[in-house]
C-alpha cells in the first residue's frame, strides 16, 4: 500500500511523538482535525497506527506482510458486502438463467416467502440442466440448486479474511452473507442481508492498492 505524502508525515510525527492525539498532529501540521480524519482511518485500519482512546496515536512496527494480514483480518463482510440477488425456490430454470443476465450476477440466492435460505444456484448448475434436453420453461430451480443446510455462509460481523478463506476452502463463487433469526418454534432462520463474491475480494484488493482502503 503507497502512503501519501501526508500520511508519511503523519506517520514520522507518529513514530517521534506517539502517543499523541490527533488534534496535536493537526497542530504540527497546521490542519484541522477533520482534514486529517480520512488519513488517520487509512493508517489505523491498515495497522499503521493503533488508536487508543483517551491516549491517542500510536507507532506499530509491523513488517508489510503483517500490514495486510492485519487490513484484512480488520475489514469486516459488512463493510463491503453487496446486495443479494434472490429468486424464489418456484423461479424455473429459464427464468433463473435470464436474472443471471439482467442482474450481471453468476450466482443466484433462493430464498423462501420471509427471506429465508434455502439454496444457491451457480451458472454451471444451470448449464447442467439446459445441456440435458430439459424444458427449462418448466423445471422449478429448487430441482438443481444446492440446498441448506449445505450452504456455506458468512455473518456481517465475519471478517473479510474468513469470507476469503471459505471461498478458497469450498471452491465457490459466492458467499450468501445471513443474519440468523431465532423463531417462535425453537428453529432458526437464516435471514439473507447481501453477497460476498470473488469480486468482491478482487475489488477490495485493488482498493487496498491504490491505498484507498
Ligand atoms: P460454478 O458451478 O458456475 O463454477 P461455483 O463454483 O460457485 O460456480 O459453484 C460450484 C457448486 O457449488 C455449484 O453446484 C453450486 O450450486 C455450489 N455452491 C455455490 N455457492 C455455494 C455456497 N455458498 N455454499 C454451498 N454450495 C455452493
Amino acid at each position: 500500500m503507497e502512503l501519501t505524502d501526508r500520511q508519511i508525515k503523519i506517520v514520522e510525527i507518529v513514530k517521534e511523538r506517539g502517543p499523541i492525539t490527533g488534534e496535536q498532529i493537526g497542530e504540527i501540521l497546521n490542519l484541522t482535525r477533520a482534514t486529517l480524519r480520512p488519513d488517520l482511518a487509512i493508517l489505523t485500519m491498515s495497522g499503521i497506527l493503533e488508536a487508543r482512546p483517551r491516549v491517542g496515536y500510536y507507532y506499530n512496527g509491523q513488517s508489510g506482510n503483517t500490514l495486510v494480514a492485519r487490513a484484512i483480518g480488520k475489514i469486516r463482510v459488512k463493510d463491503v458486502k453487496s446486495l443479494p440477488v434472490v429468486v424464489r425456490e418456484a423461479t424455473t430454470v429459464y427464468d433463473a438463467i435470464v436474472t443471471l443476465f439482467t442482474e450481471d450476477v453468476g450466482t443466484l440466492i433462493i430464498v423462501d416467502n420471509e427471506g429465508g435460505l434455502i439454496g444457491v444456484v451457480s451458472r454451471k448448475d444451470l448449464l447442467k440442466i439446459a445441456i440435458g434436453g430439459n424444458d427449462a420453461q418448466k423445471i422449478p430451480i429448487s430441482m438443481v440448486m444446492t440446498r441448506m443446510p449445505n450452504i456455506v455462509t458468512v455473518t456481517p460481523e465475519d471478517t473479510i479474511y474468513q469470507a476469503a478463506k471459505r471461498l478458497i476452502v469450498h471452491e465457490i463463487d459466492t458467499l450468501p452473507v445471513v443474519r440468523t433469526f431465532a423463531l417462535p418454534n425453537g428453529h432458526e432462520r437464516q435471514e439473507v442481508v447481501g453477497r460476498i463474491t470473488k469480486t468482491t475480494i478482487t475489488k477490495l484488493l485493488v482498493e487496498l492498492g491504490e491505498g484507498h482502503n
